[in-house]
């Protein structure tokens, strides 16, 4: 299974909490994440736990950063939710609507589907909120 795919919800803003957040040489303490999450720091503990044992998170002196992977996993799931998001503001949606449908889909769906629905739009460069969309991996004008 593909690392988004094995996430909820929770866990993908933690992570995109800690994205957010640290820095070069200092990583996020616990009770800066639970207070982005705005949930207590046990609850926020019972979400970073998961993306430590997955190896996306490493806390080191009470503080957690992204590993290259939780890095990579990020921009992954970037790509899913703006293709998504584009996909249903081609279809009729507004902004601010295709972004909720596309979090109803962009963790369960996998990286192929995501690169087929990029196909099947032309490779669209932005999200309608205009947010960059990486090129595919197989295949930025493939065809
Ligand atoms: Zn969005
Ligand atoms: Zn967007």
């Amino acid at each position: 299974m593909e690392p988004l795919q094995e996430l909820t919800r929770r866990q993908l803003d933690t992570l995109q909490a800690i994205g957010g957040r640290e820095t070069d040489d200092r990583g996020v303490p616990l009770k800066l994440i639970a207070s982005a999450l705005r949930m207590s720091s046990p609850s926020a503990l019972g979400h970073l736990t998961p993306l430590e044992r997955l190896g996306l998170v490493e806390r080191y002196r009470g503080k957690s950063r992204l590993t290259t992977k939780g890095r990579r996993t990020l921009l992954e799931y970037q790509r899913h939710h703006r293709v998504a998001e584009t996909l249903f503001g081609r279809l009729g949606l507004a902004p601010a609507e295709s972004c909720a449908a596309a979090r109803e889909i962009d963790l369960a769906i996998s990286h192929r589907t995501v690169e087929e629905v990029c196909r099947a739009q032309d490779h669209p460069a932005a999200c309608p909120h205009g947010a960059p969309i990486a090129p595919c991996r197989t295949g930025a004008g493939r065809d």
